[in-house]
C-alpha cells in the first residue's frame, strides 16, 4: 500500500534554529497484510512539541529520548483510527493513540503499544488527547501537584511563562482550579495576552516583547510570586525569580528559550539569580511528567471532567496536511501557536 511519510532530512546543529526544510515529505509503502497482534491505522492527528528539538540532534542529551535518524521517518504523539485488526482487543473503527506514532498517513503498528481512546470523554474532540487530555494536560496538572505546593486558601500568586502555549495556557487555569488566588501569564503577543485574560481567566498577562517586564510584574504581583510555572527559562525566568517570595516554588517544566543552545538541562541559573534562589529557599527541582505515569489514568479523568464542565478552556492551533508538519514545528518553536499545535493529517 502506498503512503506518504515525513523523514528528517537534515539536522539544524546543536546551536542552530530548526526550519521546515529539515524535514522532507516522501512516498513510501507499507505491507498489504496485517500480522497477528498488529493493526493497520489511518493517521488523523499528529503533535509537534518542543522536546522534538532535542531529537533533531545526533545526541539528545537525555537518556529517555532517542534521536531521530537521518532519512528515517520521524515520530511523536499521534492519534488514528483502526482500519484493519488482528489484535485481540482492537477492532475496526477504534480510535487509538501512541507517543511514538510515525509521521506517515497510514501505518501497521503493534496493537499492544497502542492506547484505546474514548471520544466521549472529551466531547468528541479527539485531538484533545494530544493536548489538554493528553501529555500536555498531564504536564500542567502533575507539575503543579508534584512541585507547586499549591494549597487552597493560602492566597498564593502564580506566574506562568510561555503562558499562551500548550502547557502554559492549561497551567494557569489549573493553578486557579487548585487554589491560587492570583494568576499572571507572560506571553509574546498582545493577542495571546488578551486570550489569556478574556478566555482563560488569568488575572493579567504581560507581553514580554513590550515594555519593562520587571516593572509590570511588580505592579501585577504586589505580594510577590509564590509559585512560578516555568516553561521558558532565560531572562524572563531571572526576572520572575527576582520577585519570588521566601520559601516559594518553581515548577521547572521546560526552558524553551535555551533549546537551540548547546547547554545542559536544566541550564544553570546565572550567579545573581542562583544567589536569590538559595537565600530565599526557592525550590527548583527537575520535573519530568514521564516519571509520574502511575498517576496518568486518574489525572486524565480529572482533566476530562474539567473540560466537560467547561472549567478548562482549550485552544488549539491546527495545521492541515502531513506535508506541512515541518512548517508547523518551525512555527511552534517560534511561538506561532496559541494553545496546542496540532497537525490534521486526515479527516
Ligand atoms: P508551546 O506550546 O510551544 O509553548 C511554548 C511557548 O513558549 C510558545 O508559545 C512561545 O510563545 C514561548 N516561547 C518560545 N520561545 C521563547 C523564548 N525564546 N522566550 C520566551 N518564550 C518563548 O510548548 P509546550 O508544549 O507548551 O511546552 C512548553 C514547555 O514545556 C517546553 O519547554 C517543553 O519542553 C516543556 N515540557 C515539559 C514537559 C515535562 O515533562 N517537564 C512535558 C511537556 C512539555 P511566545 O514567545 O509568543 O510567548
Amino acid at each position: 500500500m502506498i503512503i506518504q511519510r515525513v523523514v528528517l532530512s537534515s539536522r539544524p546543529g546543536k546551536n542552530g534554529v530548526p526550519v521546515a526544510e529539515n524535514f522532507q515529505l516522501e512516498q513510501s509503502t507499507i505491507a498489504d497484510t496485517v500480522q497477528a497482534g498488529q493493526v493497520r491505522v489511518k493517521t488523523l492527528y499528529l503533535s509537534v512539541d518542543p522536546y522534538m528539538r532535542c531529537r533533531m540532534n545526533e545526541d539528545t542529551g537525555s537518556d529517555y529520548l532517542q534521536p531521530w535518524r537521518l532519512s528515517e521517518v520521524a515520530d511523536g504523539g499521534g492519534i488514528g483510527v483502526v482500519e484493519e485488526s488482528k489484535h485481540h482487543s482492537l477492532g475496526k473503527g477504534d480510535f487509538v493513540t501512541s507517543f511514538t506514532w510515525p509521521w506517515q498517513t497510514a501505518a501497521i503498528l503493534d496493537g499492544d503499544l497502542l492506547q484505546k481512546l474514548v471520544p466521549q470523554l472529551v466531547n468528541g474532540r479527539l485531538s484533545y488527547f494530544l493536548g489538554a487530555a493528553g501529555i500536555t494536560g498531564l504536564t500542567a496538572l502533575l507539575g503543579i501537584r508534584e512541585k507547586g505546593h499549591v494549597a487552597a486558601g493560602a492566597n498564593q500568586t502564580m506566574v506562568v511563562s510561555g503562558a499562551a502555549g500548550a502547557c502554559g495556557s492549561l497551567a494557569g487555569q489549573i493553578g486557579r482550579l487548585e487554589g491560587c488566588s492570583r494568576v499572571v501569564g507572560i506571553a509574546g503577543t498582545d493577542e495571546k495576552c488578551s486570550v489569556l485574560v478574556q478566555e482563560m481567566g488569568f488575572d493579567a498577562a504581560i507581553n514580554y516583547k513590550k515594555g519593562d517586564v520587571a516593572k509590570q510584574l511588580r505592579e501585577l504581583c504586589p505580594g510577590g510570586v509564590d509559585v512560578y510555572f516555568d516553561n521558558v527559562g532565560g531572562d524572563i525566568s531571572d526576572t520572575v525569580i527576582s520577585q519570588m517570595n521566601q520559601n516559594s516554588h518553581i515548577i521547572l517544566c521546560g526552558q524553551i528559550s535555551q533549546y537551540n543552545k548547546d547547554v545542559p538541562y536544566p541550564p544553570p541559573l546565572p550567579p545573581d539569580t542562583e544567589k536569590i534562589q538559595k537565600e530565599r529557599n526557592i525550590t527548583r527541582e527537575r520535573f519530568l511528567v514521564l516519571n509520574y505515569m502511575d498517576k496518568q489514568e486518574a489525572s486524565v479523568l480529572q482533566l476530562c471532567q474539567w473540560i466537560q464542565e467547561g472549567k478548562l478552556k482549550v485552544r488549539e492551533t491546527v495545521v492541515e496536511g502531513l506535508e506541512n508538519i515541518g512548517a508547523a514545528f518551525q512555527s511552534m518553536m517560534n511561538g506561532g501557536n496559541i494553545g496546542k499545535q496540532i497537525v490534521l493529517v486526515s479527516k
